[in-house]
């Protein structure tokens, strides 16, 4: 069933709008970090064709849903000229990629806009303070395209657990690795051990060639997941 949400904040920042929305009514509903919900704008111009986006915020946040969009075409524009107070309309969570306590040891191989899950997931893992470790790996071409950087910082700083590694390709910064997420910087963070899930949200080229890379370092095939955004 599809409830209504109210725009309680939306900022907009280079490319991406980060949108945090109330339930009209009621409650907000239950969902698992990492799924995703069906976004529509009945009340914005017309535009009706609901579209996939997955929850930053974590299920322990009662209070709002956060969306981080990234600008592409029609619909997230418009996406990124909702005001406070707009009405939007959200299906109930779905989706497969989530997050597992069973898992005791992840690793999240973000690129771009593909932060989304892992942010649900990290937050919720933080909040409420569970033991998994959490090393992430998240690629953007630039500085200022690292969504959700000051959270991931400020989180990282205060739980062991959660290891956050940013890596920039197209500038070069010494606070930061410079290439493009591939098999040796994955080593030099973590170990290949089988008792690691490996998950990947990003570019579909990108998820790719890192599953890839990963398979032939012997990596099980079982132990990696991807979200196509696509
Ligand atoms: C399960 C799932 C979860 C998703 N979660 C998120 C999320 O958290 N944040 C988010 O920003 N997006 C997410 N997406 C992608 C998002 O749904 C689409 O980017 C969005 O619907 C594009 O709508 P549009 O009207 O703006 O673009 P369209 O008009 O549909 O496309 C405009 C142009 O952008 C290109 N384009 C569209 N989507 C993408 C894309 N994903 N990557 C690269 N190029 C693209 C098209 O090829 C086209 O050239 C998710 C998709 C899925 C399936």
């Amino acid at each position: 069933m599809n409830e209504q949400y109210i725009v309680i904040k939306s900022k907009y920042s280079n490319n991406v709008v980060i949108l945090e929305l109330q339930p009209k009514t009621g409650t907000i509903f239950t969902f698992r970090p990492g799924q995703y919900t069906m976004l529509s704008l009945e009340n914005v111009d017309n535009i009706k064709q609901p579209r996939p986006f997955s929850i930053s915020s974590s299920p322990t946040n009662k209070k709002l849903i956060q969306l981080a969009i990234k600008v592409h075409g029609d619909f997230t524009q418009k996406v990124s000229k909702l005001k406070i107070g707009d009405t939007v309309t959200l299906s109930k969570p779905n989706g497969f990629f989530t997050f597992n306590e069973e898992n005791k040891k992840v690793v999240f191989l973000a690129g771009g806009i593909g932060i989304t899950p892992f942010m649900s997931a990290i937050r919720y893992v933080s909040e409420k303070n569970l033991k998994n470790k959490i090393t992430l790996i998240y690629s953007n071409k630039t500085k200022k395209d690292i969504v959700f950087l000051n959270d991931l910082e400020e989180i990282s700083k205060k739980y062991t657990n959660i290891q956050t590694i940013f890596t920039l390709t197209d500038t070069n910064s010494e606070k930061y690795e410079n290439e493009r997420i591939d098999i040796e910087m994955i080593k030099k963070y973590t170990q290949l051990n089988n008792d690691t899930l490996f998950s990947l949200c990003g570019p579909i080229a990108f998820m790719e060639s890192i599953k890839q890379q990963l398979l032939d370092a012997g990596v099980k095939n079982d132990n990696i997941d991807m979200e196509r955004f696509k």
